[in-house]
């Protein structure tokens, strides 16, 4: 009986090491939710203190989507969903330049109802600089011209309507035929846009072939040339550096 008695306590007490040792002697059971950390998704069992864990796989990524749109402003950022568990993960995005969509949206009629144009314009020849200088001003309903040139200025005021819109219509037409958006590729290091082939320049009746424009915000804010023609036998070169500045704010009073 004593015999029996001690082979009884062993065999509980190698029953309760062999407990202690597996966490899991019970049947688990695992939930129907997932468990998930960075990398990874299981079935935990429904015992807190069991550490057994079912189906476990790193997690499946779906194509991801673009959650925040990169600007030129700021990067974007691509959201990944696990398809299994629904965890997410997500990357930065970098600007590689407008989109169609975009870049039609920076020229529609809408946006040059209000706004400052200035062109500053140095052509050389043998011996001599000419800088003029063009600033105009439109608002909805009026537009204001101002040229300078060696020292000389004309000024134009059109409080009406239709010369304002007459005036910006030439205004627009010419910035719409410089800036096709096919013909220029964004360039990442300067976050301008380089022309990708010659640039006919209507003003000039030349054709520029290192056009750069800059935007800002989605709005363009900068063109840039320089091109060589010959006229009358002269050979000139001109730089013309036009700034667009003031979209939605210029404010024209007729005194000024
Ligand atoms: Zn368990
Ligand atoms: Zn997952």
């Amino acid at each position: 009986m004593k015999k029996f008695l001690s082979v009884f306590l062993s065999l509980c007490l190698l029953f309760a090491l062999a407990v202690t040792l597996s966490s899991c002697a019970h049947e688990c059971e695992f939930s129907s939710e997932w468990s998930k950390d960075a990398t990874s998704h299981w079935h935990a069992c429904t015992d807190e203190k069991c550490t057994e864990v079912a189906d476990k796989a790193d997690h499946t990524w779906d194509e991801g989507k673009i959650t925040t749109k990169a600007t030129q402003e700021a990067d974007g950022v691509k959201t990944f969903t696990c398809t299994v568990c629904a965890q997410t993960k997500t990357e930065t995005v970098a600007f590689t330049g407008l989109s169609e969509e975009d870049w039609d949206a920076a020229f529609a009629d809408s946006v040059f109802e209000n706004f400052a144009y200035t062109e500053d314009v140095v052509t050389n020849t043998t011996g001599m600089t000419i800088e003029a200088k063009s600033e105009y001003k439109f608002t909805k309903d009026s537009a204001w011209y101002k040229m300078t040139m060696m020292g000389q200025s004309e000024e134009e005021y059109a409080p009406d309507k239709a010369s304002a819109n007459e005036a910006r219509s030439m205004m627009v037409a010419s910035i719409k035929s410089m800036t096709a958006y096919g013909d220029y590729t964004y360039d990442a290091a300067t976050k301008t846009y380089k022309a990708n082939k010659a640039i006919n320049i209507e003003s000039l009746g030349a054709s520029a072939s290192d056009v750069t424009l800059t935007f800002a915000n989605g709005k363009l804010v900068e063109i840039k040339y320089a091109l060589s023609i010959t006229e009358s036998g002269l050979e000139l070169s001109v730089t013309s550096t036009v700034t667009l500045s003031d979209y939605g704010t210029v404010v024209l009073n007729p005194a000024n």
